[in-house]
């Protein structure tokens, strides 16, 4: 079988990560650099390219660069059979969750990956992440009779985890095992084998497209006990705001005190689209549950399901720079577009 044609993408982070000792900048990576430092590329059965984007720490990681990123893989999309996109951890989930939305229906797998520790350094996790992105990436389809990709979504594949893009959140600042998806299954077991859960993996239906326009102006909201009504005005209140997060608690719940509710009706007469995303990590949205998070529901504001604050935020601002309206947003909102949100009668 002929190998497939892999495209690492370099964007940054720890993974590739030497400093300019005299700036203190990440210095691009080069291929030749990553070769000697993890030879055993050469034995993988897949053609190998390379290209960089100007590197960065991804915690600089903005939606100016998400377009750049998501540009470049729709242009390359015909001429390779996968992508893997070397990334900083900080903000690997955001930047998944929005290329899902940006590029839909892509058809060919996206394996984002980075580590914990350089990969000059010897205890480094680098490496094997790397060869196992790269492999999943050049797995094909064994029962496709036209020789598709076997994974044909946005992943994450990061200490022996294959996750869903849009449903990855960081949860360890240390170990190896960074990644979680609290509320969707892992798309393969990894350790002696790679044991895909082919049931899991999506198929697009449509032709792949490129929704390259982010609205950056949407916001959100931490709910604390004490946090005051100027507080929240001002933030709800910001010019152009398209869309706010409410981050409530438990399953969606948020005080039920006049003044905060009048500041949310005030927000949801000038037009702004928000959303209940609770602050937990596992678990999600049942507004009805308590009259606390009913009142918001009454108020206008979307109860989200079980969606990772990262997929919320990086879909609404993808949404928003397509529906000019808040309603327009909200119809949008409620459609899964990627597997980033388990449906509302699957879930109860
Ligand atoms: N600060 C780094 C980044 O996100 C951490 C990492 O790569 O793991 O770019």
């Amino acid at each position: 079988m002929t190998p497939s044609r892999i495209l690492l993408v370099y964007t940054g982070g720890t993974i590739g990560s030497e400093e300019d000792l005299n700036t203190g900048a990440l210095k691009p990576l080069n291929f030749d650099h990553l070769r000697n430092r993890v030879p055993e590329v050469e034995g993988l059965e897949a053609e190998l390219e390379f290209e960089s984007m100007a590197p960065i720490d991804s915690s600089d990681m903005t939606p100016v660069r998400w377009s750049e990123l998501a540009r470049l893989l729709h242009l390359r999309r015909d001429r390779y059979d996968g992508f893997v996109v070397l990334h900083g951890t900080d903000t690997m989930a955001y930047t998944a969750s929005a290329l899902s939305f940006m590029l839909p229906d892509f058809g060919k797998p996206v394996v984002l990956t980075g580590s914990q520790l350089p990969i000059g350094v010897l205890r480094t996790d680098g490496k094997e992440n790397l060869l196992t992105a790269i492999e999943i990436a050049a797995k094909w389809d064994s029962t496709d009779p036209n020789r598709g990709p076997l994974v044909r979504e946005v992943v994450i594949y990061f200490g022996d985890e294959l996750l869903r893009g849009n449903r990855a959140h960081k949860q360890d600042a240390e170990g190896f095992q960074a990644m979680t998806s609290p509320n969707f299954p892992a798309l393969a077991e990894v350790g002696i084998h790679v044991r895909f859960r082919r049931d899991l993996l999506l198929r697009p239906l449509g032709e792949p497209a490129l929704r390259v326009d982010i609205e950056p102006n949407v916001t959100v909201v931490h709910l604390h006990p004490g946090l005051t009504t100027d507080a929240l005005r001002h933030q709800l209140s910001q010019p152009g705001l398209r869309a706010a997060i409410l981050r409530t608690y438990g399953s969606g719940n948020a005080p039920r005190n006049a003044d905060f509710l009048a500041v949310l009706a005030e927000a949801q007469e000038a037009g702004v689209f928000m959303v209940n995303v609770t602050q937990c990590t596992v678990g999600s949205v049942d507004a009805n549950r308590y009259v606390t998070g009913a009142g918001l529901t009454r108020l206008g504001v979307e109860p989200s399901l079980d969606i990772t604050l990262e997929a919320a935020l990086t879909k609404l601002m993808v949404l928003a720079a397509q529906e000019p309206t808040r309603e327009g947003l909200r119809a949008a909102f409620k459609l899964d577009f990627a597997g980033e949100q388990t449906p509302a009668d699957v879930i109860r």
